[in-house]
């Protein structure tokens, strides 16, 4: 057969890619730098195994209720496939693709021996209640069980799932295995094979990147102005390490609305209320702002800690920073990033930036096999090592390729899985 491959799979139409058109869009970017490897690129434009399943549960009143769950593994060439389940009622298979993709790269950029995969359900978290979400998590681990597992594929927490859910799922694979997996997935309870830092892990990659990129561009941490999109694990632990650092929080935005306080928002206090609340709205130590009027605040380091395509062509150009260091996964359009380009912002690209939530994942997933557990001191400072040194290796290829972090990061991380793949071979 001679026909040429395709970089859409069929069951997705070609107009509405949504967040995988937009990874399409950054591999696309790579190709020139890749040398002979360009020759495997198609493989990271398709997803290696997709899983789509039904969960249905019984609701507490006594209804079905049924809710499409996915697993996407996008490349495995590297090691086990290795990322988050995400619940919200707008996953979709699309945006999981993409979520996949990035791990892939993510896991490479920052060098932990694995592939990229994600999953998600298609359900608000919050309308469920408690005893709900724990036959949702369970129905879904079940049904994807024939995929994970500690040696071929190790979920995490990501948008609205947490430690609670993830001792579910290690518990539903176990019982289903009849035997306790810890390392089947990461960021557990400590009490269940959890690493210490793990928690905070994101968060903290993000002040070490952001700190790293405001040495190398002269800036200093002590009175920068700092505005976070997303105050929950990524966002409001990342504020609250740059006020401990000398910033200064003056603007915030989730779900519930936007604050503002040029003198600085107390990083600390706002946790606290975002914990006992849901949300950062009605917290008193801070004015109410319109929520178009955040990407417009006068700042030095913006971190985009919500969903992706929040950055897109339309307010772009409205940002005033100068060092952007995504939080989230894929925040930033490919049109949006030639913009803040062309103003002079340095992007810090989620594949840097947020990997040290995988980072201790890592870190977890190698104390479960050996049953032996770290200090917290140990864990920070390795986290600290190996995102200084992914930060490092982008920063050079940047300067010599003259490209931008985001597609330096591709460089470094897809000539990793592309040689990975090369010196593997085609099976059969
Ligand atoms: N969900 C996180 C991410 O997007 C962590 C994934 C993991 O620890 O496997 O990087």
């Amino acid at each position: 057969m001679s026909s040429q491959p395709q970089s859409v799979p069929s069951y997705l139409h070609a107009d509405d890619l949504g967040p995988w058109g937009n990874y399409l869009r950054q591999v696309d970017r790579v190709a020139p730098y890749l040398g002979s490897l360009s020759r495997w690129l198609e493989t990271l434009k398709r997803p290696k195994r997709i899983l789509i399943v039904d969960v249905p549960i019984e609701l507490d009143n006594g209804t079905v209720a049924h809710f499409e769950g996915y697993r996407v593994q996008h490349n495995v060439s590297r090691g086990p496939g290795k990322g988050g389940v995400r619940y919200h009622q707008d996953v979709t298979l699309s945006e999981v693709m993409a979520l996949s993709a990035w791990m892939s790269v993510k896991n490479a950029a920052v060098n932990v021996p694995y592939g990229g995969a994600k999953g998600g359900i298609r359900v608000d978290p919050r309308a469920l209640s408690r005893g709900e979400l724990e036959r949702v998590t369970r129905r879904y681990t079940s049904e994807i069980g024939i995929i994970i597992g500690p040696n071929t594929d190790i979920p995490a927490p990501d948008v609205n799932t947490n430690e609670q859910i993830m001792a579910w799922m290690m518990d539903t694979y176990s019982m289903n295995q009849g035997q306790t997996a810890t390392g089947v997935v990461t960021g557990k309870p400590i009490t269940l094979g959890g690493s210490l830092g793990r928690r905070e892990a994101t968060g903290r990659g993000v002040f070490v990147v952001g700190c790293e990129a405001a040495r190398r561009t002269g800036l200093s941490i002590e009175g920068a102005r700092v505005a976070v999109q997303g105050f929950g694990n990524v966002g409001g632990i990342a504020a609250r390490l740059f006020q401990e650092a000398g910033a200064k929080v003056v603007a915030v935005q989730d779900h519930t609305g936007s604050l503002y306080k040029s003198g600085g928002i107390n990083a600390g206090a706002l946790l606290e209320h975002v914990a006992k609340t849901g949300g950062v709205a009605g917290f008193a130590g801070a004015e109410v702002m319109a929520n178009d009027e955040f990407w417009s605040v006068e700042t030095d380091i913006l971190v985009p800690a919500a969903l992706e395509n929040q950055i897109t062509e339309k307010n772009a150009g409205k940002i005033r920073t100068k060092i952007i260091v995504e939080g989230a996964n894929g925040p930033t359009t490919t049109a949006a990033d030639d913009i803040l380009h062309d103003k002079g912002i340095l992007v810090i690209p989620d594949v840097v930036a947020n990997a040290g939530g995988v980072t201790v994942s890592y870190f977890e997933w190698v104390q479960d096999f050996s049953s032996f557990f770290w200090t917290e001191n140990e864990i920070n400072e390795r986290l600290e090592r190996v995102m200084r040194e992914a930060f490092t290796a982008v920063w050079q290829v940047s300067s010599e390729q003259k490209v931008s972090m985001r597609t330096a990061a591709f460089i470094v991380a897809c000539k990793r899985i592309l040689m990975a793949r090369e010196m593997r071979g085609l099976y059969p």
